[in-house]
């Protein structure tokens, strides 16, 4: 029949839609064109990696393991804890958003810090609850003493960014340990700890997933799409109460998580030595970057491998003279630049903009 069109739920226009980095297009003027724009790691899969997804991808008719037995063993080996503490999702990011849809009915709320990473606000609309956005510090790091206040009866979730994305800052222990002992126990507070390999590389770091032994309100996430460099597999994890990831279990989507790349994140966590020698290689190309970096603008101190420049409403410009000289790099007009840590002579090109930029 003809006439009225489909009814969508009327408040999907608040969804504010994840804003991907560029993918770089190499037009053939200017060269080799690089991505500084999505924290990857400038690596491909660590040894052993490929074989094992290739070994895998001859079963591709076959399904998936919906449990994933072999990677989730893998990780509770590795964590230390039971399989029934480890929650396996399409990129920690699906988790983020099966934690929201667990624990928020429409109008409940969920605090993070902002800028933080941006799935927060996406997944917490997504099943109409309320993002309450706590503005950073002005050392951009999170305002821990306003997220706590910003706490209420109505909240389910918060969510703790360490290192955060985009401005670099973690969150020091002492800090994260105190802010746990002062929210109420039966609020879910997410760690999300995408970036923590290169935060211990970066020295003294929180490490959320030990405090879920102590507080059964705590998910702490990793990732193997940065560090472990498989972000185009889509798989992370989280680390939490049996409670909790049973509650994730309940809704994730079926068969999330594909064969191929269960089978690299349990070949890549037994490169764990190559794995902290790429990180260690991207920290200290980050401290070389970010101390030229800092002659031209203050940069916060960032535990990941990128770093933020606040250029404010310079920010769009920026990223446009990175992209003239074959770099992108990920702009929020009217606040900063992330720039992703990565191949040197990329690196260098943006640092030469830098230098150039009035
Ligand atoms: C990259 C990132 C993630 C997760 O990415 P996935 O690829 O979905 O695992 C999660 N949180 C933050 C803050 C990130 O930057």
């Amino acid at each position: 029949m003809v006439g009225d069109s489909v009814r969508f739920r009327d408040d999907l226009h608040l969804l504010p839609g994840y804003q991907a980095g560029k993918r770089p297009q190499p037009d053939g003027a200017s060269g080799e064109v690089y991505s500084l724009a999505s924290n990857e790691i400038p690596y491909g899969p660590l040894p052993g990696v490929l074989d094992a997804m290739t070994n895998r991808a001859a079963h591709s008719h076959r399904y998936p393991d919906p449990a994933s037995v072999e990677l989730v063993a893998a990780l509770a080996a590795r964590h230390d804890v039971s399989v029934d503490q480890i929650a396996l999702g399409t990129g920690s990011v699906a988790i983020c958003q099966q934690v929201v849809a667990a624990a928020c009915h429409v109008g409940d709320e969920v605090v993070f810090a902002w800028r933080s990473f941006e799935a927060y606000p996406i997944v917490t609309r997504l099943v109409g609850a309320v993002p309450v956005q706590v503005p950073n510090a002005p050392d951009h790091s999170h305002d821990l003493a306003a997220m706590r206040r910003a706490i209420t009866e109505r909240t389910k979730v918060v969510f703790l960014c360490t290192p955060n994305n985009p401005t670099g800052p973690l969150i020091p222990q002492a800090e994260l340990v105190g802010f746990l002992n002062d929210v109420p126990s039966n609020v879910l507070v997410v760690v999300d700890e995408a970036y923590h390999e290169f935060a211990v590389a970066s020295g003294p770091a929180p490490d959320g997933v030990a405090l879920t032994g102590e507080h059964s309100n705590v998910l702490a996430l990793r990732t193997f799409s940065k560090a472990y460099g498989l972000a185009g597999l889509r798989v992370g994890y989280g680390v939490a109460s049996e409670q909790i990831v049973a509650a994730l279990r309940r809704t994730a989507l079926p068969f999330g998580v594909n064969s191929v790349a269960a089978a690299a994140g349990v070949a890549s966590l037994k490169q764990q030595a190559e794995m902290e020698r790429r990180v260690a290689e991207v920290v200290a190309e980050r401290e070389r970057v970010l101390a030229v970096a800092r002659e031209r603008v203050e940069v916060p101190q960032s535990a990941a491998n990128f770093y933020w420049l606040p250029l404010g409403e310079r920010a769009a410009e920026f990223a446009e003279r990175c992209e003239e000289v074959g770099v992108t790099v990920r702009a929020f007009p009217g606040e900063g630049v992330r720039v992703s840590v990565g191949e040197p002579i990329a690196n260098e090109r943006v640092l030469r903009v830098l230098a150039d930029f009035g």
